[in-house]
């Protein structure tokens, strides 16, 4: 039985007041929740704050991206280490907006995924496809390449303790959202993908979550499917009243 995993990625929102606010409304709402991970992502700058405000909670601390080297002479860059030292259990890498905007590649994911192993962070790998690769029936091409090279060179040991986040770039903050059957196709997909890189043990085990345009009145048709093991929440996730609801599908 897999885990169920709800993570909000709040982009770049929230102030600390703002921060602080939203999770304690959380905390409250959420308190009795233990069956499933629930894991905030706020910003680099409010990471401190929400670690001391959520330690004895439920919720649990995720970052939203980090640098693939230890240490160095990176301006901006935040290490695997920092986000471990803060109190993170979690990193989403790889989101198509730092593909589209910030140059990520897969080469790049696959950096950052080990960093993140090699720091005890679970890595929340981001793969999915464009609406103009799913028109042209390119979208199981994309995300095998994105899985092959993304997740390359993992031990199986290490491959046991990733997830996947499946979020079609078309249906992130759009309003659209993939149907459920349509994100159980792909997400049996990346399961057996997954067993073919890493055996059946591996893709078992494996929590592959669905994002994109999640809402407290769609999330339960998505969970109900065999394969959707979560959620991975942008603008729900902002307001604590529909994030508790989703938390609670
Ligand atoms: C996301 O940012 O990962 C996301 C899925 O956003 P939204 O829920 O707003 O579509």
């Amino acid at each position: 039985m897999r885990r169920p995993i709800i993570a909000g990625n709040w982009k770049m929102y929230k102030t600390l007041s703002e921060s602080l606010e939203l999770v304690e409304n959380l905390k409250l709402s959420c308190s009795s929740v233990s069956d499933r991970d629930i894991v905030v992502c706020p910003p680099f700058m409010a990471l401190a704050v929400v670690a001391q405000a959520i330690k004895k909670s439920v919720l649990k601390l995720g970052a939203q991206n980090l640098h693939w080297e230890k240490e160095g002479a990176f301006t901006g860059e935040v290490s695997a280490k920092m986000l471990a030292d803060v109190g993170c259990a979690f990193v989403i890498i790889g989101h198509s907006e730092r593909r589209q905007y910030f140059g990520e590649t897969d080469d790049t994911v696959n950096k950052r995924t080990k960093a993140a192993l090699a720091a005890g962070l679970t890595p929340i790998v981001c793969v999915g496809e464009t609406l103009s690769e799913r028109e042209a029936n390119r979208a199981f091409e994309v995300i095998e390449r994105q899985m092959k090279n993304g997740l390359a060179n993992l031990s199986v040991e290490e491959s046991q303790k990733i997830v996947i986040a499946y979020e079609p770039v078309w249906a992130i903050g759009t309003g659209k959202t993939a149907s459920p059957e349509q994100a159980e196709e792909v997400h049996r997909f990346i399961r057996e993908k997954f067993s073919a890189l890493y055996g059946a043990s591996a893709a078992a085990g494996l929590r592959i979550l669905y994002g994109g345009s999640v809402k407290p009145d769609n999330v339960k048709s998505l969970m109900a499917q065999g394969d959707i093991d979560g959620a991975l929440v942008g603008g729900a996730s902002l307001k604590a009243d529909d994030f508790a609801k989703i938390v609670k599908y």
